[in-house]
């Protein structure tokens, strides 16, 4: 049965790390049935695998420096053509340069896609602190955060009793070389997608239900039914 690009939804979500763009994926995923494509994830797992482009990726990735467009781009168009994202998807940390936009927008007017781009906006100040305290399930990927999200449990993941750690690129220095890198590089996308009309901006100083609430009434759903 063809599949019809009109029922699809494709969600991109931008904004610099430590914003909460995974967390709000993981409840777009659930609330809309969703698939969530973390291209964090998706290189982390070539990483594990110890595949060519892992390899190579891990030197990118350790030094704070982003991964060259043409690897990323392979891997997740590979990724978006599978059985599980026939209904849409979740786009968590691409496209991360203008470049990787442009190739992702041609794509999408090829498929008669439209996506829908939240921008999360977080303070420079703010984001370094919410990263020093943010911890990470080491098998199931789960965020936690020290104060704001804490496990039951310390140093365990709730939902899957795994070991809690800090992410190496969670480390001061290799954010303040992320931050500088997302500025450089990412916040051109901003521009790039409020010409296209396609941009809604999300302020991120707000707890993660509020800001949830918030992305759902721009798509004109009510969380009080
Ligand atoms: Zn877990």
């Amino acid at each position: 049965m063809a599949e019809s690009p009109a029922d699809m939804r494709v969600f991109i979500l931008l904004g610099p790390p430590g914003a909460g763009k995974g967390t709000q994926a993981k409840n777009l995923s659930q609330y809309f049935h969703l698939t969530h494509i973390s291209t964090g994830d998706l290189l982390r797992e070539q990483i594990h695998k110890k595949t060519e482009l892992g390899k190579t990726v891990d030197v990118y990735m350790q030094s704070g420096q982003l991964v060259p467009d043409e690897m990323i781009l392979h891997m997740l168009f590979e990724r978006i053509s599978a059985e599980d994202c026939k209904k849409g998807y979740i786009l968590d940390g691409f496209p991360r340069t203008l470049a990787q936009a442009e190739k992702l927008q041609v794509y999408f007017t090829q498929n008669t896609i439209e996506p829908f781009v939240f921008n999360l906006d977080l303070s420079d100040q703010e984001i370094i602190r919410r990263l020093r305290d943010r911890l990470i399930c080491a098998k199931c990927h789960t965020p936690y955060h020290l104060f704001n999200s804490p496990p039951k449990k310390a140093g365990i993941c709730d939902i899957c009793d795994a070991n809690l750690v800090y992410r190496s690129d969670d480390q001061p220095e290799v954010v303040s070389k992320r931050l500088q890198v997302y500025h450089k590089q990412t916040a051109p996308l901003i521009m790039y997608y409020k010409k296209l009309k396609l941009l809604h901006t999300i302020d991120c100083n707000h707890t993660e239900q509020e800001i949830f609430n918030q992305m759902l009434l721009y798509l004109n759903i009510s969380l009080t039914s």
